[in-house]
Protein backbone atom coordinates (compact mmCIF):
# COMPACT_ATOMS: atom_id res chain seq x y z
CA UNK A 1 0.00 0.00 0.00
CA UNK A 2 1.22 3.28 -0.61
CA UNK A 3 1.45 5.88 1.58
CA UNK A 4 -1.84 7.87 1.55
CA UNK A 5 -4.01 4.85 2.51
CA UNK A 6 -1.67 4.06 5.42
CA UNK A 7 -1.68 7.99 6.91
CA UNK A 8 -5.97 7.68 6.47
CA UNK A 9 -5.90 5.06 9.16
CA UNK A 10 -3.35 7.58 11.20
CA UNK A 11 -6.42 10.45 10.60
CA UNK A 12 -9.02 7.95 11.64
CA UNK A 13 -7.45 6.26 14.96
CA UNK A 14 -7.41 10.09 16.01
CA UNK A 15 -11.02 10.43 17.17
CA UNK A 16 -10.63 7.07 19.11
CA UNK A 17 -7.30 7.84 20.66
CA UNK A 18 -7.68 11.82 21.43
CA UNK A 19 -4.72 11.49 24.13
CA UNK A 20 -2.05 11.01 20.85
CA UNK A 21 -1.43 13.80 19.07
CA UNK A 22 -2.31 13.62 15.32
CA UNK A 23 1.46 13.31 13.98
CA UNK A 24 2.21 10.55 16.68
CA UNK A 25 -0.75 8.61 14.49
CA UNK A 26 0.41 9.47 11.58
CA UNK A 27 4.14 8.18 12.11
CA UNK A 28 2.68 5.07 13.85
CA UNK A 29 0.92 4.13 10.61
CA UNK A 30 3.96 4.56 8.66
CA UNK A 31 6.38 3.21 11.18
CA UNK A 32 6.82 -0.11 9.06
CA UNK A 33 7.95 1.80 6.14
CA UNK A 34 10.30 4.08 8.32
CA UNK A 35 12.02 1.19 9.70
CA UNK A 36 12.59 -0.19 6.07
CA UNK A 37 14.28 3.22 5.41
CA UNK A 38 16.78 2.25 8.06
CA UNK A 39 17.16 -1.12 7.45
CA UNK A 40 17.84 -0.86 3.72
CA UNK A 41 20.69 1.74 4.69
CA UNK A 42 22.29 -0.50 6.76
CA UNK A 43 22.33 -2.96 4.91
CA UNK A 44 19.79 -5.42 6.61
CA UNK A 45 17.12 -5.31 4.03
CA UNK A 46 16.67 -5.06 0.22
CA UNK A 47 13.89 -2.92 -1.70
CA UNK A 48 13.77 -2.19 -5.60
CA UNK A 49 14.03 1.35 -6.40
CA UNK A 50 12.07 0.93 -9.62
CA UNK A 51 8.31 1.49 -8.73
CA UNK A 52 7.11 -0.38 -12.03
CA UNK A 53 9.44 -3.43 -11.12
CA UNK A 54 8.52 -3.20 -7.40
CA UNK A 55 4.40 -3.70 -8.36
CA UNK A 56 4.90 -6.42 -10.48
CA UNK A 57 6.77 -8.34 -8.09
CA UNK A 58 9.36 -9.03 -10.71
CA UNK A 59 12.79 -7.63 -8.40
CA UNK A 60 14.04 -8.60 -5.76
CA UNK A 61 12.19 -7.09 -2.05
CA UNK A 62 13.82 -8.63 1.06
CA UNK A 63 11.96 -6.69 4.12
CA UNK A 64 12.18 -9.48 6.81
CA UNK A 65 13.16 -6.59 9.31
CA UNK A 66 10.39 -4.40 8.77
CA UNK A 67 7.82 -5.80 7.53
CA UNK A 68 8.14 -9.89 8.50
CA UNK A 69 4.98 -10.86 10.03
CA UNK A 70 6.52 -11.66 13.36
CA UNK A 71 8.58 -9.10 12.95
CA UNK A 72 5.98 -6.37 12.61
CA UNK A 73 3.87 -7.76 15.73
CA UNK A 74 6.50 -7.25 17.37
CA UNK A 75 7.24 -3.43 16.23
CA UNK A 76 3.51 -3.01 17.38
CA UNK A 77 3.95 -4.62 20.42
CA UNK A 78 7.25 -2.07 21.09
CA UNK A 79 5.24 0.53 20.01
CA UNK A 80 1.78 0.01 22.44
CA UNK A 81 4.95 -0.67 25.60
CA UNK A 82 6.56 2.67 24.59
CA UNK A 83 3.38 4.57 23.94
CA UNK A 84 2.07 3.09 27.05
CA UNK A 85 5.13 4.86 28.92
CA UNK A 86 4.59 7.93 27.32
CA UNK A 87 0.69 8.58 27.86
CA UNK A 88 -0.19 6.09 30.57
CA UNK A 89 -3.12 5.31 28.91
CA UNK A 90 -3.79 1.55 28.18
CA UNK A 91 -6.32 2.95 24.80
CA UNK A 92 -4.20 5.10 23.44
CA UNK A 93 -1.45 2.59 23.67
CA UNK A 94 -3.36 -0.31 22.42
CA UNK A 95 -4.75 2.09 19.76
CA UNK A 96 -1.30 3.27 18.56
CA UNK A 97 -0.31 -0.32 18.67
CA UNK A 98 -3.11 -1.32 15.98
CA UNK A 99 -2.34 1.74 13.70
CA UNK A 100 1.15 0.13 13.44
CA UNK A 101 -0.02 -3.27 12.54
CA UNK A 102 -2.58 -1.99 10.17
CA UNK A 103 0.40 -1.02 8.08
CA UNK A 104 1.33 -4.75 7.56
CA UNK A 105 -2.87 -5.28 6.69
CA UNK A 106 -2.44 -3.21 4.52
CA UNK A 107 0.67 -4.08 2.75
CA UNK A 108 -0.63 -7.61 2.69
CA UNK A 109 -3.45 -6.86 0.68
CA UNK A 110 -1.67 -5.21 -2.21
CA UNK A 111 2.00 -6.52 -1.99
CA UNK A 112 2.72 -9.58 -4.57
CA UNK A 113 3.93 -12.27 -2.05
CA UNK A 114 7.18 -10.78 -1.05
CA UNK A 115 6.29 -10.59 3.02
CA UNK A 116 7.74 -13.01 5.04
CA UNK A 117 6.19 -14.75 7.86
CA UNK A 118 9.04 -14.54 10.12
CA UNK A 119 12.66 -14.43 8.46
CA UNK A 120 14.70 -15.27 5.44
CA UNK A 121 13.33 -18.73 4.11
CA UNK A 122 10.17 -18.37 5.97
CA UNK A 123 7.02 -18.22 3.55
CA UNK A 124 6.27 -15.50 1.83
CA UNK A 125 2.62 -13.71 1.80
CA UNK A 126 0.59 -11.44 -0.23
CA UNK A 127 -2.68 -11.20 -1.85
CA UNK A 128 -1.25 -9.64 -4.81
CA UNK A 129 -3.76 -6.69 -5.61
CA UNK A 130 -0.75 -5.04 -7.27
CA UNK A 131 -0.43 -7.66 -9.37
CA UNK A 132 -3.17 -6.97 -12.10
CA UNK A 133 -4.51 -3.89 -13.76
CA UNK A 134 -7.87 -4.35 -12.25
CA UNK A 135 -6.34 -4.90 -8.90
CA UNK A 136 -4.06 -2.25 -9.10
CA UNK A 137 -6.85 0.35 -10.12
CA UNK A 138 -9.03 -0.94 -6.73
CA UNK A 139 -6.16 -0.61 -4.87
CA UNK A 140 -5.84 2.94 -5.43
CA UNK A 141 -9.67 3.56 -5.27
CA UNK A 142 -9.00 2.12 -1.93
CA UNK A 143 -6.09 4.31 -1.21
CA UNK A 144 -8.06 7.36 -1.66
CA UNK A 145 -11.10 5.51 0.25
CA UNK A 146 -8.95 5.51 3.04
CA UNK A 147 -7.35 8.78 3.08
CA UNK A 148 -11.10 10.63 2.63
CA UNK A 149 -12.96 8.79 5.19
CA UNK A 150 -9.95 8.72 7.61
CA UNK A 151 -9.66 12.62 7.05
CA UNK A 152 -13.59 13.35 7.41
CA UNK A 153 -13.68 11.08 10.73
CA UNK A 154 -10.73 13.14 12.23
CA UNK A 155 -12.44 16.65 10.89
CA UNK A 156 -15.74 15.58 12.02
CA UNK A 157 -14.18 14.85 15.69
CA UNK A 158 -12.53 18.07 15.52
CA UNK A 159 -15.37 20.32 15.12
CA UNK A 160 -17.28 18.48 17.57
CA UNK A 161 -14.58 19.01 19.97
CA UNK A 162 -14.66 22.55 18.95
CA UNK A 163 -18.71 23.03 19.11
CA UNK A 164 -18.42 21.82 23.00
CA UNK A 165 -15.31 24.11 23.42
CA UNK A 166 -17.43 26.91 22.77
ZN1 LIG B 1 5.03 -0.91 3.87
Amino acid sequence: MGPIGHLGIGFAAKPVSPKAPLWVLLVASEVLDILSFVFVAIGFEEVSMNLSEFIQGNTVISVPWSHGLGMSVLWSLLATTITFLIYRDRRTASIIGLVVFSHWVLDFIVHTPDLPLFFSGSPLVGLGLWKTNTGLIFSFILEIVLMVGGVALYLKARNRINDLAK
